[in-house]
């Protein structure tokens, strides 16, 4: 199980690696973006972490809600809206819950996932952050399936998140600022891949302490 404790403890603990690696982030933004990505993600969940204090008591739910609707009103560009709709998709999965099983937890990020996909439209292999979500995604549900035990199961998910950011370097851009680079996009990690990826190592590490 993953009680509420703990989902706010991930998200303090993403905060705190946004901002560890804003300066990376909008490094890699700078070579095929417009060098904004850290600096809107630490802005974004920096006010987003700072509503939870007034949401506490409630479920997993409505914590979630609160922080996409902070993102979506905070973050600007195309990271924004995308991680707004993750969480919010992802809230409303699990309402009114305030501790989560493996199913809960595999189908609170597939929600999310499938936010992103149907607001952002990328595919698989387009140098987004759905080619770290999705493998993740992937690999969490076929570990739940066979164990259905969280933590070896993220575990699985986060090697499948790490490949599936080293794989953004050669991809061609086919969505966001960087697919205006065309072929000059190929070579470079995808920014928004890289939070993803970094939001995900932070619910592993949540897990595991
Ligand atoms: P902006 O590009 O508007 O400055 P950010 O720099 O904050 O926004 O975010 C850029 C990241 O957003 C990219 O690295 C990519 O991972 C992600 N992204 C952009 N467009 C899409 C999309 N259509 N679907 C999924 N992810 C996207
Ligand atoms: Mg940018
Ligand atoms: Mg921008």
């Amino acid at each position: 199980m993953v009680d509420k404790e703990q989902i706010l403890q991930w998200l303090q603990a993403f905060t705190t690696e946004i901002e560890k690696n804003k300066e990376y982030l909008t490094e890699l933004d700078a070579v095929i973006g417009d060098a904004d990505h850290g600096i809107n993600m630490d802005r974004g969940f920096k006010k987003a972490i700072a509503q939870l204090p007034n949401v506490t008591e409630q479920d997993i739910g409505n914590i979630l809600k609160t922080v996409s609707m902070t993102l979506i009103s905070s973050i600007g560009g195309a990271s924004g809206p995308l991680y707004g709709t993750f969480f919010l998709r992802a809230s409303t999965v699990v309402a009114g819950k305030s501790e989560l099983t493996a199913q809960d937890l595999l189908e609170m990020l597939q929600a999310g996932l499938d936010g992103v996909l149907q607001r952002g439209k990328a595919q698989l292999g387009d140098k987004t952050m759905v080619d770290v979500l999705s493998p993740a995604v992937v690999a969490f549900g076929q570990a739940v399936g066979t164990n259905k035990v969280i933590l070896p199961a993220m575990q699985q998910a986060i090697a499948a998140a790490q490949e599936g950011l080293q794989n953004t370097i050669p991809m061609l851009a086919k969505k966001g600022r960087a697919s205006y680079l065309g072929e000059r996009s190929m070579g470079h990690q995808d920014p928004g891949a890289t939070s993803s990826y970094l939001m995900l190592k932070s619910l592993l590490e949540t897990l595991e302490n």
